[in-house]
């Protein structure tokens, strides 16, 4: 295994020097292949979040005060009360080479070796590690025919893939379509339009799955906290979220 992965390495390496891609962020050539679009210096300088930062147990919002380790999950910022979510985490802020992957993923079906793991890493921190399930956030159809793919989809395939953890990309559909980021909407429009726009179509597949839900960007909430009222109401023992990554502030 381990000496596969240093195949892989060395293999990126030698594609990255014979094709030179520029860093989508800052122009300079990106060093391997497993980094995506985005050279090692604009990675790190991108906020990932390492696990010590203060954060709502619940919807993983940054907090501003801090507070000593063994209090951590006792932190809510309130906000994220209503959400039928356990827990919301991302891998970091959405910025920098996190904000050029999720952009890259609505282009290309594919998430970098970097991305992979830390998604890996989180996914295995608590309680997301005691998920038995990934089921990506769906497309309605129409779009994901529109895109040719889903890019939740692709995120979870190659989670499934890294943790071992089975991927059920069926039973949870999108019947409505809604517009994302439709201009002028506001938190409470938002969660409005996506309130009743899914559905589960095999219960019996999720009974009793604690279900890790994937999707690329976490802002209001609302459409993951959607998509684990329904996975719940069908029988679902826990849904936890993990996302690429979330605005600072939402
Ligand atoms: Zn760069
Ligand atoms: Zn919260």
């Amino acid at each position: 295994m381990l000496a596969t992965r240093a195949v892989n390495l060395f293999y990126d390496s030698c594609l990255a020097l014979l094709y030179p891609q520029a860093c989508a962020i800052c122009g300079d050539s990106v060093e391997s292949r497993a980094l995506g679009v985005v050279c090692e210096k604009c990675w790190q300088a991108t906020q990932i979040f390492t696990g010590d930062e203060t954060v709502c147990w619940k919807c993983g919002a940054l907090s501003l005060g801090s507070v000593a380790p063994e209090q951590r999950d006792e932190v809510r910022c309130r906000r994220c009360d209503a959400d039928a979510f356990t827990v919301a985490r991302a891998c970091g802020t959405y910025e920098g080479a996190l904000r050029a992957s999720v952009l890259l993923l609505k282009r290309e079906p594919h998430v970098c070796r970097m991305l992979v793991d830390l998604l890996a890493k989180i996914q295995g921190q608590h309680p997301l590690n005691q998920a038995t399930r990934i089921i990506p956030v769906p497309l309605h159809l129409e779009r994901e025919q529109a895109r040719g793919f889903n890019q939740a989809g692709i995120i979870g395939r190659a989670l499934s893939e890294a943790v071992s953890l089975p991927i059920d990309e069926i039973s949870l559909k999108r019947t409505e379509h809604t517009a994302r980021h439709r201009a002028g909407m506001d938190a409470r429009d938002r969660r409005e339009s996506v309130e009743n726009a899914f559905t589960v179509s095999y219960p019996a597949l999720i009974a009793g799955e604690r279900i890790l839900l994937i999707d690329d960007v976490f802002t209001s909430g609302a459409t993951v906290s959607a998509c684990a009222k329904v996975l719940l109401e069908a029988g679902a023992a826990d849904v936890v979220v993990l996302t690429i990554a979330r605005p600072l502030l939402c």
